[in-house]
């Protein structure tokens, strides 16, 4: 398989046009202003390792003023304002995001590490079209619930993660503003800048002081959120050690909530499938931004009659994956988000070896500086392995062989998760036949993650509950 890659001349992407300020403060009541806490932690590319910006801490006392702002807002203007004007105001943001898609663009994949073909292509556009399509059920809730008289509840504290920080930060913030609440936003502390950015626009929006507030900081900040009185809906993205933390918290309270969490999808791939798509699928599936994907098809399951052309086919197409630069426009399998999380996962590639399986790993070589991670494959995986149950949110597939439907409906669902699944079938029959007996929230049948603001998505079991996205994302953020 060697010399199988072409070599490509180096693409960058300019990012001289990405404005970014050496220090930012708090985003709260339509302003930035300095932390009470008096503190700045630094964030940075986790590619080029160099510091970036110097990003402001919120402590309890900030976050008790960005949600005072919150509340005030919503009581004073957001909850009087008519919905058709509520509604200009988020198609102005989904507007100026587009117009400034490069440069947010540009910042995520250098602060995040994703490459910029999917920041460009995915991540912000995305995120534009959230705005855009909660925009339009603005005035029409009646219509999305009728006979319901659907009401707003107040101030939604939502606290995301780093895999996708501007699309998680859209995913939370339009349907709240659609539905009439204001909003505390936390970022995971490792990817602020897009959110701040994100907190420019809205003030050049003129959305009324107070309706978003956006505040960094730790997860004692998201506690803090969490705990705040003042708080009525809380939207959570994260891990599942965490959403148990902060459902016990609110056990007692009245606030409503949503928790987004892990994922370690079944990607089912039959012999009467398309096996050239399939592949492109698997890889799409589980190397997609570096696997840091909640939904990532994590678990191959392949029939065990064409298992053998499968991984021939998925390590020959393994070979052409480019990992490096996330500005250069011709890589594939861009930077690990942190120190931390390349850690985690070579400490996986460790007890996958302990547990005696077949390691793959591409030829190719990574940059030396950054945290680079192969794409990998662990083959010959059981349903006992660590790495088949746990999840790793890295570029590391399992690989294990079924012979009929029941065994690898059983297989696929013997796991505490239940966020998505893929199945890869000619059979029509087949996909409706597992798509009503896999217990998972999405499952794609001849693709792999994709998207879209008008479907719903959320998990069963230990991923979580209620919607987000569609029609259903909007009800978490109502009361009837
Ligand atoms: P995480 O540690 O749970 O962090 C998520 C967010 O919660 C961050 O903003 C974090 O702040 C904050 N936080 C930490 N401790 C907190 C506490 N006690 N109270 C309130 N907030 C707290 O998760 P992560 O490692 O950033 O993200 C990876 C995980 O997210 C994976 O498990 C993945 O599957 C899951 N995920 C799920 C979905 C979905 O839609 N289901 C989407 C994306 C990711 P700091 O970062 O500043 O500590
Ligand atoms: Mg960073």
């Amino acid at each position: 398989m060697e010399g199988f890659k072409w070599e490509y001349a180096p693409a960058p992407e300019a990012k001289d046009h990405a404005k970014l300020k050496t220090q930012y403060d708090l985003f709260i009541n339509g302003k930035f202003v300095k932390p009470n806490s008096k503190k700045y932690f630094d964030t940075h590319s986790p590619s080029t390792l160099e510091k970036l910006a110097e990003v402001a801490e919120a402590n309890a006392k900030d976050v008790d003023s960005a949600v005072t702002a919150a509340k005030l807002a919503y009581d004073k203007v957001w909850k009087k304002m008519p919905a058709k004007e509520r509604s200009k105001y988020i198609f102005r943001i989904a507007r100026v995001m587009q117009e400034r898609a490069r440069e947010l663009a540009v910042i995520e994949s250098m602060d995040g590490g994703k490459p910029i073909r999917e920041s460009r292509d995915f991540d912000v556009p995305t995120a534009a079209n959230h705005f855009f399509y909660y925009a339009g059920w603005a005035d029409k809730l009646d219509y999305a619930f009728p006979n319901k008289k659907p009401k707003s509840l107040g101030v939604a504290a939502q606290i995301i993660p780093w895999n996708f920080p501007l699309l998680m930060a859209a995913w939370k913030i339009a349907p709240a503003l659609a539905t009439g609440n204001t909003v505390v936003l936390k970022p995971a502390e490792s990817t602020p800048l897009t959110a701040l950015k994100l907190a420019e626009i809205i003030q050049d929006c003129d959305l009324p002081p107070g309706v978003v507030n956006i505040i960094n900081g730790f997860g004692n900040t998201g506690a803090a959120m969490v705990a705040h009185p003042h708080v009525n809906k809380i939207a959570f993205t994260g891990s599942t050690d965490v959403g148990k933390i902060i459902q016990k918290a609110i056990a007692g309270t009245n606030k409503k909530i949503t928790l987004e969490l892990g994922g370690k999808a079944a990607n089912i791939v039959f012999d009467d499938a398309p096996i050239d798509q399939a592949v492109e699928g698997i890889v799409n599936g589980i190397f997609f931004n570096q696997g840091h994907v909640c939904c990532a098809g994590s678990r191959l399951f392949v029939q065990e009659n064409v298992a053998e052309v499968v991984i021939r086919k998925l390590k020959e197409r393994m070979e052409t994956l480019i990992v490096g630069d996330p500005l250069d426009k011709n890589t594939d399998i861009g930077a690990i988000n942190s120190k931390e999380q390349l850690d985690k996962i070579n400490s996986y590639l460790e007890i996958g070896r302990a547990e005696g399986l077949e390691l793959f790993q591409t030829s190719g070589s990574i940059p030396s500086k950054g945290y680079y991670c192969k794409p990998t494959l662990f083959i010959g995986a059981a349903q006992s392995n660590r790495v088949v149950q746990e999840e790793i949110f890295g570029p590391v597939l399992t690989i294990q062989t079924f012979r009929t439907i029941e065994e690898v409906i059983e297989k696929a669902n013997n796991i505490p998760y239940g966020l998505s699944a893929g199945v890869w079938t000619d059979k029509g029959s087949k996909i409706f036949n597992l798509t009503s007996k896999l217990r998972a929230g999405v499952i794609w049948a001849n693709t792999y993650n994709k998207f879209d603001p008008t479907s719903p998505f959320g998990g069963y079991k230990e991923s979580g509950f209620g919607r987000e996205g569609g029609l259903h994302g909007l009800a978490p953020y109502l009361t009837f």
